[in-house]
């Protein structure tokens, strides 16, 4: 199976925005607080790109890639599977590069029927392997073409149960399908486990949401141009926000240096800073604490590829 669309430009319009506040957040925030009291502060200098396909590039650009991230304070980078077959290869580079880290999961739209024990088997045993350390990227996508919906949230439980089973946390797709996801993701306890709401370009509502389930938004190149998703960052407390690229090839983009890479990290960074009327540093500084404080036990083996 080869990864499809699941990154193209997102383009369409924004749910309506809500005024829902973030009052209730306090109590999903001392959750996550506690969990994680035992682990030590410590100061970041270089950002970590949450969330990319980078195993969709030729190998040969790697390097190359890597090299522009670090000139940029881009350090560690995870890698996410979209099919049992990619979330391989991205264990085969995180296995190869320090800075390479693995996620594993398969992509709602990568779906073509139920996702059957021979696949959950593959998942569940590289789920266990070092390297990895977040489930994803699986989820639910609403779109009109998008995978049976049935189908879509039956492999999405049971690859939170493979999570479950390795404690680890979920960085999640939801498009259009914010209810669904709330749902699911409260009956399957992802508290427990934590994780981000990937690529986010939701409402303010959404954001409450997601957070008050101790997850994370995740922040990404959109935040450059969607008036609307800026006005809601602007309103997110920091603590609860992570940055990421989804980065994967674009020749569609034309010229080679136009593909979003992990190196653009810095600037949803400057952006998120200018909207808050705060410093790049202290963007960083928290969105990779945030990190850290997601990946729990994982923190450390990250932390060193800081
Ligand atoms: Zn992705």
């Amino acid at each position: 199976m080869v990864a499809t669309d699941q990154c193209t430009e997102r383009t369409n319009a924004l749910p309506p925005q809500s005024s829902g506040d973030l009052t209730q957040n306090t109590n999903a925030m001392i959750v996550r607080k506690t969990r994680h009291a035992g682990e030590k502060e410590r100061g970041n200098d270089l950002f970590v790109d949450l969330h990319t396909h980078i195993d969709q590039y030729k190998p040969d650009e790697l390097p190359g890639m890597f090299q522009r991230a670090r000139a940029v304070a881009v350090g560690p980078i995870i890698a996410a599977g979209v099919t049992v077959e990619s979330t391989r290869r991205c264990l085969e580079l995180a296995a190869k590069y320090d800075n390479v880290f693995a996620g594993v999961g398969v992509h709602p739209s990568d779906l073509t029927e139920d996702l059957d024990n021979i696949a959950l088997d593959q998942l569940r045993n590289m789920a266990s392997d070092e390297q990895v350390v977040v489930m994803s990227e699986v989820g639910l996508d609403h779109q009109d073409d998008s995978p049976d919906r049935a189908v879509q949230e039956r492999a999405f439980r049971a690859q939170l149960e493979i999570a479950h089973e390795a404690s680890l946390p979920v960085v999640f797709h939801m498009r259009f399908a914010t209810d669904d996801m709330i749902r699911v993701l409260t009956e399957e306890r992802i508290s427990e486990l934590g994780g981000a709401a990937h690529y986010f370009q939701g409402s303010q509502k959404d954001a409450s949401a997601v957070i008050n389930l101790g997850c994370y938004i995740s922040l990404a190149k959109p935040l450059l141009r969607l008036p609307k998703l800026q006005e809601v960052a602007q309103n997110l407390p920091l603590e609860w926000i992570v940055l990421e690229t989804d980065c994967y090839p674009q020749p569609f983009k034309g010229k080679r240096e136009k593909w979003t890479e992990p190196k653009d990290v810095p600037i949803v960074a400057a952006k998120l800073a200018e909207l808050k009327g705060i410093g790049v540093a202290e963007v960083m500084e928290v969105t990779t604490a945030n990190v850290l404080k997601m990946l729990g036990p994982r923190a450390d083996r990250v932390s060193a590829a800081l």
